[in-house]
């Protein structure tokens, strides 16, 4: 609840109102509205679930085996990005394109405020689509609080009934389309006709189903003003340069709904208030609510063209340009995010190029410190794994350096399958002359079979007694 005190007489009253998700109470049933920024947070719906319904069922080939193109295969620890392979190794690479998505989002802020939010982000587009559900079954905006208003009864059930069930289809479609991305969900659909899943396949079908339910078919729109942490610190990334959704208050005021002497250009319809998804009044000036959507841009265009005035008074522009001032200035924040993006662009494709074919590591059998075997030499033993990082079956030769006359004991040689981890127990021998006491430096270098100069060196210690 929140507070609202009044004085009356001589004493405080504190009285208690709802507290309500958006600035106007109840759910909010915006105006359907067409134009051109419409029409791209369409094409942004279609894009962005084309690739996300659509991509869980790529397939890709990978030698004789066919596996999906993008699959995070978290049991084996591999990421497949179509004919790339990631390890837990690679988490540096995986840290940069997630500092470079991080920058690109301050970039874009910078230059045009929430534009992700209005038209990219999942919030957004999956309320779009649960909200074109809604209109289709409960019909216009006025028809839908109408509704709401309305006492229960068999025909209120019935058509709230068919909007929850085809929500929880759509609900339901995503989070096997999520859970597909972990497991082939070529593999997990015959196996959720029996309900045949496991522990966590069953725990994010279910939360991610509901999850999807509760903040597109719900929540809405109070999400981006509530709960997203990106609405409460992009202030931060914007200044007087950045173009936003702003009402031109110099033109448009003083409002008058008949043409008179001395009126500015809006005509006080309310329209833009009405299509507005967040409930709020552009025209109060620039509020953390506005997603930046561009729909009060695209009705109040209309009701220009309608009234025979020029559009833009709802447009994008700059604080300084609403002002009426036409600054042209370097944008040094943008550049600087520009920069740091090349920067960590460029190192992730560095990362990329150069990934290793070959990783290896050595621990010691810290069974067994150091043992004296029949001929006089001192043994220690390890456990050797090889990292084969290419896609195809590799034979390595593994050899030890640093300490004089060590010698590996057997062949040390193993075979390691495509995009596999393969261990081998190693035993080395080296000559004790007494000149040498304690832990000495000891590596292990490994190489495929008649390629040396391809070859990996991890360093580990060798004990004499
Ligand atoms: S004020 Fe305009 S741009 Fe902002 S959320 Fe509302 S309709 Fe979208
Ligand atoms: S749509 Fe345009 S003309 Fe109508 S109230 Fe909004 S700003 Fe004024």
């Amino acid at each position: 609840m929140n507070t609202d005190t009044t004085l009356a007489g001589s004493a405080d009253v504190v009285r208690a109102v709802p507290l309500t998700f958006h600035p106007r109470p109840g759910t909010v049933h915006a105006r359907a509205v067409s134009g051109r920024f419409n029409t791209w947070r369409w094409a942004m719906v279609w894009l962005t679930q084309l690739v996300f319904y659509g991509g869980v069922w790529l397939p890709w080939r990978d030698g004789d085996a066919v596996r999906p193109a993008l699959w995070m295969d978290i049991p084996h620890e591999r990421l497949y990005l179509f004919d790339q392979v990631l390890w837990p190794q690679d988490a540096l690479l995986f840290a940069f394109v997630l500092i470079v998505a991080a920058l690109a989002l301050f970039f874009v802020t910078a230059l045009a405020g929430r534009l992700f939010c209005g038209f990219a982000c999942p919030q957004t587009v999956y309320t779009m689509m649960f909200s074109w559900i809604e209109a289709r079954i409960e019909g216009k905006p006025a028809a839908r609080r109408a509704l709401d208003a309305a006492p229960w009864g068999p025909r209120k059930i019935a058509i709230k009934g068919v909007k929850h069930a085809l929500w929880w289809v759509l609900a339901a479609w995503t989070a096997i389309t999520f859970v597909g991305y972990f497991t082939p969900i070529r593999d997990l659909l015959p196996r959720l006709t029996t309900w045949d899943v496991g522990m966590w396949e069953g725990f994010w079908l279910v939360f991610y189903a509901s999850f999807t339910c509760v903040q597109a078919g719900f929540a809405r729109e109070a999400v981006c003003q509530h709960m997203c942490p990106y609405s409460r610190f992009q202030g931060v990334m914007t200044d007087a340069h950045t173009r936003q959704v702003g009402y031109d208050r110099l033109r448009g005021e003083p409002r008058a709904s008949a043409r008179s002497v001395g009126a500015g250009d809006c005509v006080d319809c309310t329209i833009c208030v009405q299509v507005c998804p967040t409930g709020i009044d552009i025209r109060d000036g620039v509020q953390y609510a506005c997603i930046n959507c561009g729909l009060c841009v695209d009705a109040c265009d209309s009701v220009m063209d309608r009234v025979g005035r020029a559009r833009g008074l709802i447009r994008f522009a700059s604080e300084h340009q609403l002002a009426g001032r036409d600054l042209r200035r370097p944008r040094i924040r943008a550049a600087v995010y520009a920069a740091l993006i090349a920067l960590c662009a460029g190192t992730a494709l560095w990362l990329l190029a150069n990934r290793p074919a070959l990783r290896v590591d050595v621990l010691r059998d810290r069974s067994v410190l150091a043992r004296e075997a029949a001929d006089g030499r001192i043994e220690n033993a390890y456990l050797l794994k090889v990292a084969n990082l290419t896609r195809h079956e590799v034979d390595y030769v593994a050899r030890v350096d640093g300490v004089p006359g060590a010698a590996l004991v057997g062949s040390g040689q193993l075979r390691v399958a495509a995009n596999s981890v393969a261990s081998l127990r190693l035993t080395v021998a080296a000559p004790d002359d007494g000149t040498l006491r304690g832990a000495q430096p000891l590596d292990v270098v490994v190489a495929p079979r008649g390629r040396p100069d391809e070859s990996a060196r991890e360093r580990s210690r060798f004990l004499f007694p």
